[in-house]
């Protein structure tokens, strides 16, 4: 038996394993190898890393856990989950089933992409989701947002910190009036009618496509699609969720535990704030309260 399993092995299951792997603990880490910012060419704002490729990082990563013993990594998708503190099993979806004490569950979460055309290819690329992530790479463009909820007018009043050239994207939703005044005083263009469409070439974009016919120039879009936990071994193991603007996340206890003993969650599935750096730091602190759970 395993004293841990990790579930998902990018930059919080990683960090949770080498946590484990210096203190000499039995560890096996499950990874898919679909880490959320694939899309991304480059990746901001990671200390030591800035501007390297995602998937670089990550080999760097698994390159580094070779030098500890007693982490194993194997590339299977975990398809179930069962048991209880001292006692889970994780069954693979090539029919293995392990044994651990704790679990680390870091297997992300999957955007659920608008059923827009040219939204998809342009992901990643010239459709962002964070500012801080690429904003920098696009200051002073011709930026647009995506309408999506309340929160996006904040969202608007950040951007204008990138660019004076902003156009928000009603699509077709209402925006109260004192919103629009004050945004529009501040020089954001509002736009009303539904989007139909991403005019882009291999993902850059040139123009957003309304329903009214009429297209507007745009070389970037910040959009923020509603996300899912990328499996449902939390379900499984009866972790309790909490709702996030955009999705689920799991509900936690101190230092990473969630609702169930013996279970602790990091990354993009354990917060409503995602980024590289965040991931690192909660599946660190996932890593080493699994460890400290564990002392005689
Ligand atoms: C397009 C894009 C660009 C981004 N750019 C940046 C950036 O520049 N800087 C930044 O700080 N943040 C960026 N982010 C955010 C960043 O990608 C996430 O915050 C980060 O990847 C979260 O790490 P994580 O380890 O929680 O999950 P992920 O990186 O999503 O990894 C989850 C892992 O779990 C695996 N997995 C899923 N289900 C299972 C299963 N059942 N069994 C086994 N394995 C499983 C997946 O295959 C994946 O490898 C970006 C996000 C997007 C969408």
């Amino acid at each position: 038996m395993d004293d841990v399993i990790i579930v998902g092995g990018s930059f919080a299951g990683l960090t949770a394993a080498m946590q484990l792997g210096r203190a000499r603990r039995k560890v096996t880490l499950l990874d898919s190898g679909l880490p959320r910012n694939r899309f991304a060419a480059h990746s901001h704002g990671v200390l030591g890393h800035d501007g390297k490729a995602p998937g670089d990082i990550l080999a760097a990563g698994r390159a580094e856990l070779a030098a500890y013993p007693s982490v194993r990594i194997i590339n299977a998708k975990a398809a179930a989950a069962g048991g209880a503190m001292d006692d889970f099993s994780i069954t693979s979806d090539d029919g293995e089933t392990l044994r651990a004490r704790r679990l680390v569950l870091s297997y992300g979460i999957t955007d659920q992409f608008p059923d827009l055309p040219g939204f998809a290819e342009s992901w990643g690329k010239s459709v962002l989701h964070c500012p801080y992530c690429h904003g920098f790479e696009v200051g002073d463009q011709r930026l647009g947002l995506l309408y999506v909820a309340e929160f996006s007018l904040h969202m608007a009043s950040l951007l204008l910190d990138w660019s004076r050239d902003l156009t928000l994207f009603a699509d077709g939703k209402d925006i109260p009036a004192e919103d629009r005044d004050r945004l529009a005083a501040r020089g954001v263009t509002i736009v009303d009618p539904k989007v139909t469409a991403l005019e882009n070439q291999a993902g850059q974009l040139s123009a957003i496509a309304l329903a009214d016919g009429r297209s507007v120039g745009l070389d970037a879009l910040f959009a923020h699609p509603r996300n899912a936990p990328a499996c449902t071994l939390h379900a499984q193991l009866g972790v309790d969720m909490v709702e996030t603007p955009l999705g689920l996340a799991t509900k936690l206890l101190e230092r990473q535990a969630t609702s169930v003993p013996g279970i602790y969650a990091g990354g993009d599935l354990a917060s409503g704030m995602h980024s590289v750096p965040l991931a690192l730091s909660s599946g660190s602190i996932a890593g080493v309260a699994a460890h400290q759970s564990m002392l005689a």
